[in-house]
């Protein structure tokens, strides 16, 4: 289990790089995107699972249903796969999905599909405390050829989320017919817009006033809507490209019918949350971490504040701020390059250094460093982070043995201006 944890702390710093999740729109090829990432990663994150770090193993005919506010549903997100390519964040060995899926089964936990989950959310039916939804975005080839035979034999419902311009069935792409014959064997189809764009293609939109952008919009989300309810049956779900959202796009979404839209935020979907900011955990190929996350249901994880709604990473109001001072600080916004969180602590009294540790919402516990001289502890970012949201926990121990914690929470504006220059304290 230490080296699972090692491998878990090792990537999930990559978790929240949004834009970093999603292949380049009509340049799909995930070699070229990934090769950097795909080196230097640990073997053991995509060995088999050992037995022992399995559930025990649950019949399915005793998950019974809860009340509706008891639900979690964790949102899986998947790419493309393949049992011979090097593997890379966006690229998984077919072998290790069909582990995770067995996972998924000797645990108990429930794979429900896309109207199961709608049909929650709008209060009309209840499921198992525990759930899971499948979703595959893009529309990648492998999809059809590895994913699917194995949902099919797993007989696990799932959502294709496709854009349109990349669903011409050349090279790596699926084809219509393809996607038909998933939907007639439980598929349900998404939209993920026409071209996949990337957020600096909508920042300069904006520029342009807000009837561009609405046309925009219009142009990404809504046609894309309209062609994929032409080619396969009504389509009312989207997942943003990227993660990346807006409240000009969300405005409008409502008039296309999109119902749900779904980000790449990690965290366990509620009954009351946000129905256009729904939570989602990106599944990497070449770490499995993620996916063990998204399949623990036994505690709420650090900043997912269950009970109330809240965007996941935000602490409640009555959270005290911590002894010490922080960057950022409690309920501050910086913009989405913040270099670092770090935590001055050298004013408190007897801490025993050795014992501080950071965990940081959606990264879990983070690799922060002690500086001898300053005893600041900090956590400098490996990438952007678009979350709305991060929420910090650092535990210690006194040299007395006690042992201490303290919390707090910031935000972050996706739009801020990005600084060139670091400026790290
Ligand atoms: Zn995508």
């Amino acid at each position: 289990m230490k080296a699972l944890f090692r491998v878990l702390m090792l990537a999930a710093s990559m978790v929240v790089c949004a834009q970093e999740y999603e292949p380049v729109p009509m340049n799909p090829d995930p070699m070229a995107l990934d090769a950097v990432v795909t080196e230097g990663v640990d073997d053991s994150a995509y060995l088999p699972v050992a037995d022992d770090e399995y559930a025990e193993e649950v019949k399915p005919d005793e998950v019974l249903d809860v009340p509706r506010d008891q639900t979690r549903v964790a949102v899986l997100g998947y790419h493309n796969f393949s049992q011979t390519a090097p593997v890379t964040r966006m690229l998984m060995r077919t072998s290790e999905f069909r582990e995770q899926m067995e996972y998924i089964r000797r645990a108990g936990l429930t794979v429900i599909s896309m109207q199961e989950f709608l049909e929650w959310r709008l209060g009309n039916r209840t499921l198992p405390a525990r759930c899971i939804l499948i979703t595959l975005d893009d529309g990648w080839k492998s999809v059809y050829t590895d994913a699917y035979p194995i949902l099919k034999e797993y007989g696990y419902p799932f959502t294709l989320f496709l854009y349109t311009k990349f669903l011409s069935g050349r090279g790596d792409s699926l084809t219509p017919d393809q996607v038909k014959e998933m939907q007639a064997n439980g598929a349900t189809v998404g939209s993920h817009s026409v071209s996949h764009l990337y957020p600096r293609s909508w920042k300069k939109c904006e520029k342009e006033g807000p009837d561009a952008y609405a046309a925009l919009v219009d142009a990404e989300l809504g046609e894309s809507q309209k062609k994929l309810s032409e080619l396969f049956g009504s389509v009312n779900t989207y997942c943003y490209p990227g993660g990346y959202h807006t409240a000009g796009m969300q405005e409008r979404m409502p008039g296309y019918g999109y119902v749900a839209a779904f980000t790449v935020v990690p965290g366990k979907v509620t009954a009351s949350e946000v129905p256009l900011q729904i939570p989602r955990y990106m599944i990497f190929g070449n770490d499995s971490s993620v996916f063990r996350s998204a399949v623990d249901f036994r505690v709420a994880q650090l900043g997912t504040v269950v009970s109330t709604g809240a965007s996941p990473g935000t602490l409640p109001a009555s959270t005290p701020p911590p002894p010490f001072a922080v960057s950022p600080q409690p309920h501050e916004t910086v913009a989405p390059d913040f270099p670092a969180i770090t935590a001055y602590m050298s004013g408190v009294a007897g801490v025993d250094f050795s014992t501080v540790q950071m965990k940081v919402s959606g990264f879990g516990r983070v690799p922060a460093t002690v500086d001898k001289a300053t005893r600041a502890v900090q956590w400098v970012l490996p990438c952007r982070i678009y979350m709305p949201n991060l929420s910090v926990h650092v535990t210690w121990k006194n040299t007395d043995g006690t042992s201490h914690k303290a919390e707090w929470s910031f935000s972050i504006d996706p739009n801020a201006p990005i600084k060139t220059v670091n400026s790290t304290p």
